[in-house]
């Protein structure tokens, strides 16, 4: 089988077109589209939408990848990855579902393929400005599992590994596992150290909103999802919880085939229910193409169980980064009854410039969304103003310089006072702004300018 044979088995969507201007469908993929992959040419349906199936043969290494796709693979191919894989802070891991998702014939621009697997092509160097935890978590923890930065909301963190690894994860610092170029203690879920966590929630009656992330809920036994939502909806003053996956995205068979973790999940939304609290999931799909006919039975299944479910898309150069691709992806999204909530410019985190865009894209994109599809549908698109901002609106920044792209934002409620700089990539910049991140003393000048301006207006 040759590479470009694949491309008949995968469907097309708005999202694998770049600068497509296709009209809206609601396709929702039910062919049998991982018989694609000539390793599993032979597996029924029963077996791909087997959950068990699917964490047992992740794609995780260059030899698992080419053992799946067999003599296809080109040389070229392989000595890319190899590359990518050496200057990655995330390791490689695609479920057999969203592995088969790629559209294998357009490789290099396939917006799957480049959210997991690294190309070393198509790296970019990093900008000066980077940060190794750009939203400034790790000096918020106030247990080792919980980020405490707003007045109301908390964020548990009791796990950090996930069934799929992003290339863009804005916990690149923990999540996944080292890798060649960085060193991490990424950890799995140890109920028996989380009474400490309860015990703060329960201590801290502002705090209302706990955000249960990581790491992947989908990768919590029914236990402890058990342990996690009975124990902080029973402290009288939360009123509601999200659990984050991005199963919905990447093994959506997980909501149909793992009976007994659905069935912990539905209990701790009906413990909720009785007491008029709320339990959502929050998901992470960033293009059509990660939805299909699973995610639709999957959304069957979780709407019984009278769990709310929000999406938060990561806006990726090259991925979403176009008008059509997000439309379509927030219209079907809307159709299986997952609420578009955030759309992220993405982090300043290491290893990413190649998938970062500026806050002048986002920004026109952001407008175009608007007016687009029903209000309560529209993402709201937020620059996550690093060293600890929080979310702001894309247009609300106080100041920006597109020449050297650099954008400063406010945070009146939760650091007042304070001005967050966020950075464009350099390699987008215009011809005189990337010259002049070339020349260090002018550079320097020119921020401290822009920052002395913005900082006088606060
Ligand atoms: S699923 Fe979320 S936490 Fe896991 S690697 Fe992807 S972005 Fe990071």
């Amino acid at each position: 089988m040759m590479f470009n044979e694949f491309s008949a088995s995968v469907e097309k969507t708005p999202c694998s077109r770049s600068g497509s201007d296709e009209p809206f469908r609601y396709v929702f993929d039910d062919s049998e589209f991982w018989r694609q992959i000539p390793a599993w040419r032979d597996l029924d349906a029963d077996r791909f939408g087997d959950y068990n199936w699917q964490q047992r043969n992740a794609v995780t290494t260059v030899p698992k990848l080419v053992d799946a796709l067999g003599d296809a693979v080109p040389p070229s191919l392989v000595q890319d990855i190899e590359k990518g894989l050496l200057r990655t802070r995330m390791n490689m891991r695609l479920t057999p579902y969203v592995f088969s998702r790629i559209d294998w014939a357009n490789y290099p621009e396939d917006p799957i393929r480049k959210q997991f697997i690294p190309l070393g092509s198509q790296f970019q160097p990093d900008h000066p400005e980077t940060l190794d935890d750009s939203l400034a978590e790790e000096n918020n923890k106030v247990t080792p599992y919980l980020v405490h930065r707003y007045p109301d909301k908390a964020l548990f963190l009791p796990i950090t590994l996930c069934p799929v690894y992003c290339s863009f994860c804005t916990r690149s610092r923990v999540v996944g596992g080292s890798t060649a170029v960085k060193s991490k203690s990424t950890y799995g879920a140890k109920s028996l150290d989380w009474e400490e966590t309860f015990e703060y929630v329960r201590n801290h009656p502002e705090l209302e909103d706990i955000v249960i992330s990581g790491g992947d809920a989908l990768l919590l036994r029914p236990k402890q999802i058990r342990q996690i939502g009975l124990s902080l909806l029973g402290i009288p003053t939360v009123r509601r919880i999200r659990f984050a996956t991005k199963g919905l995205a990447i093994m959506p068979m997980k909501f149909t085939s793992d009976t007994e973790w659905m069935d912990a999940l539905s209990e701790v939304a009906q413990f909720g229910a009785e007491r008029m609290k709320e339990v959502a999931l929050h998901t992470h799909c960033n293009t059509d193409r990660e939805l299909s006919a699973w995610t639709l039975r999957a959304m069957q299944a979780v709407s019984e169980t009278g769990i709310r479910v929000r999406n938060q898309s990561v806006l990726i150069s090259g991925v979403n980064d176009g008008f059509s691709c997000l439309h379509s992806t927030m219209r079907k999204l809307s159709r299986l009854l997952i609420e578009p909530y955030y759309l992220y410019l993405h982090d300043l985190v290491p290893a990413c410039e190649h998938l970062r865009t500026t806050v002048r894209k986002a920004e026109e994109l952001s407008l175009r969304l608007q007016g687009s599809m029903a209000g309560f549908n529209t993402p709201r698109v937020v620059c996550d103003a690093p060293g600890g901002g929080g979310k702001r609106d894309i247009s609300s920044y106080l100041a920006y310089d597109e020449e050297i792209g650099i954008s400063a934002w406010t945070s009146p409620t939760a650091k007042p006072g304070k001005v967050f700089y966020y950075y464009d990539p350099i390699h987008l910049l215009p011809e005189n702004g990337q010259a002049l991140w070339k020349k260090e003393s002018q550079i320097r000048d020119r921020l401290n300018i822009f920052k002395k301006e913005a900082e006088s207006n606060v």
